[in-house]
């Protein structure tokens, strides 16, 4: 099927089809590590796709959608319908500077690739800034990227595990940011077993902040190609795009 060559309802059903295929894939990979398919969030990543794709998904009964880039996720947000905008779960996945921080807060609702102190405090003052705005006590839930990529840079972002225990002090040290796990992409170039053991020590790494910072339950890792893998691991955040809106064109 052409990716949208065939107008906004075969769009739809082209979607819904994958989607379906994407679920069935989660609970077989539930069941065969004899986990419930109920503790698993599917995140649909909306990169690179357009605010139509966002209706349907939202029409389809997804709760989770995530953008990398501030620019178009910020002018995505903007352009959903409010009623559809507020069904959503928005969660920001991408590498960030500091000087996006006061944009993404205006539209996120969680962030995900927080790798370094310096990004904390950005986000926690902006969110404070918010807050003062509204007169309000506002909040933001974050995630810590961890590099899972053993020193090779794999290019894809997040803290050396060794520095993750000061980076989670700093940020349950904030005012505004609540610490809700930890997300990895695998590094790149791994066969399956390396994937695997690549999430497992996320897995541990996850249970490592848990034991000071309870609260931390989210484990965010797994994408199209190794959501099972995931799963398999303890993974409670799924990211999926390209098996659900299909390939994206490469814009960088
Ligand atoms: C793009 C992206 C995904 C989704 O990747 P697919 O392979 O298309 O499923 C997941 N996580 C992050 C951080 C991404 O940037």
């Amino acid at each position: 099927m052409g990716a949208g060559s065939l107008g906004g309802v075969s769009r739809r059903e082209e979607i819904a089809a994958n989607l379906t295929a994407v679920r069935e894939r989660i609970d077989r990979a539930c069941e065969a590590a004899g986990r419930s398919p109920e503790v698993i969030s599917l995140i649909v990543i909306t990169k690179f796709h357009p605010v139509e794709d966002i209706a349907h998904l939202v029409d389809l009964g997804v709760t989770d959608i995530g953008e990398n880039r501030d620019q178009e996720a910020g002018a995505k947000m903007a352009e959903l319908d409010p009623a559809v905008r507020s069904q959503l779960t928005m969660h920001f996945v991408g590498q960030l500077q500091t000087n996006k921080a006061k944009s993404v807060v205006a539209y996120a609702d969680c962030v995900q690739s927080v790798d370094r102190p310096k990004l904390a405090g950005a986000l926690d003052r902006a969110v404070a800034a918010r807050a003062g705005d509204a007169g309000g006590e506002a909040s933001l839930d974050v995630l810590l990227q961890v590099d899972l990529g053993e020193g090779e840079d794999a290019g894809r972002g997040g803290i050396p595990p060794a520095e993750l225990t000061h980076l989670a002090e700093t940020v349950a040290g904030t005012h505004r940011l609540r610490l809700r796990g930890l997300m990895a992409v695998a590094p790149l170039g791994l066969d399956e077993e390396g994937t695997a053991a690549a999430f497992a020590r996320l897995a541990d790494l996850a249970q490592e902040v848990r034991t000071t910072h309870p609260e931390a339950t989210i484990l965010s890792a797994g994408m199209s190609g190794d959501l099972e893998l995931a799963v398999a691991a303890g993974a409670t955040h799924l990211r999926v795009g390209t098996a659900i809106l299909g390939s994206r064109p490469d814009r960088r």
